[in-house]
């Protein structure tokens, strides 16, 4: 059973533990390094990625995860959790900073402010039902995908309202990221697709 940690600095840790826990995994809470050393792979939640960075810096985890990353542990980070994965950022704040590792250019905050939040489909054909069809993804103050490297494999777009066409799902390797919230919906999918990858990632080691 892979042990997957939920990044608790900020953020709603509660939800991704209980659809990764309906997904068969064994779920911690990460705020320490000694904590991120001991799981098979890691959830970034949503909530705001300038705070994060800030706690993560006062937490001193930002190298860690950094090392962490590039030595191969699966991550999968949702909103602000994938601004945190993306190797370069636009609207950041002053001196904002990334744990990085997917090749990508992340806007912040990208379909608006006023927009504050939205539900729109998104088709996620590399992810196994059940339910089938699209998913039904809720977004809050979300960034997009701008640009990616050849590297990154989209796995879905916004489908109808403003942001129609714009990436917001992405992997790359076993790293992956989405611009919206999925623990928040009962639609396991992306939980099911991060715990497997996780599992895979654990029989190659
Ligand atoms: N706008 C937030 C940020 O910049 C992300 C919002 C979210 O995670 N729901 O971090």
């Amino acid at each position: 059973v892979p042990t997957i940690g939920v990044l608790a600095l900020q953020g709603d840790v509660r939800e991704h533990a209980r659809a990764l826990e309906a997904c068969g995994a064994r779920v911690v809470s990460v705020r320490r390094a000694a904590e991120l050393e001991r799981v098979d792979g890691l959830v970034i939640p949503g909530g705001e990625s300038t705070t994060m960075w800030k706690l993560a810096r006062a937490f001193e985890l930002m190298e860690p995860l950094r090392k962490r990353v590039e030595a191969g542990m699966p991550a999968y980070g949702s909103c602000a959790g994938m601004i945190m994965l993306a190797d370069r950022i636009r609207d950041g704040v002053e001196g904002q900073e990334t744990v990085g590792g997917i090749d990508m250019t992340v806007r912040r905050n990208a379909f608006g402010r006023q927009v504050d939040s939205f539900e729109a489909d998104v088709h996620l054909p590399g992810m196994a039902g059940p339910p089938d069809g699209p998913f039904r993804a809720v977004f809050i103050r979300a960034p997009w995908v701008e640009a990616v490297g050849d590297g990154v494999e989209i796995l879905g777009r916004v489908e109808g309202g403003e942001g129609t066409g714009r990436i917001v799902a992405v992997r790359q390797g076993r790293l992956m990221a989405t611009a919206f919230h999925p623990e928040l919906t009962g639609d396991f999918r992306v939980h099911r697709y991060f715990a497997d990858l996780v599992r895979r990632a654990m029989e190659e080691e």
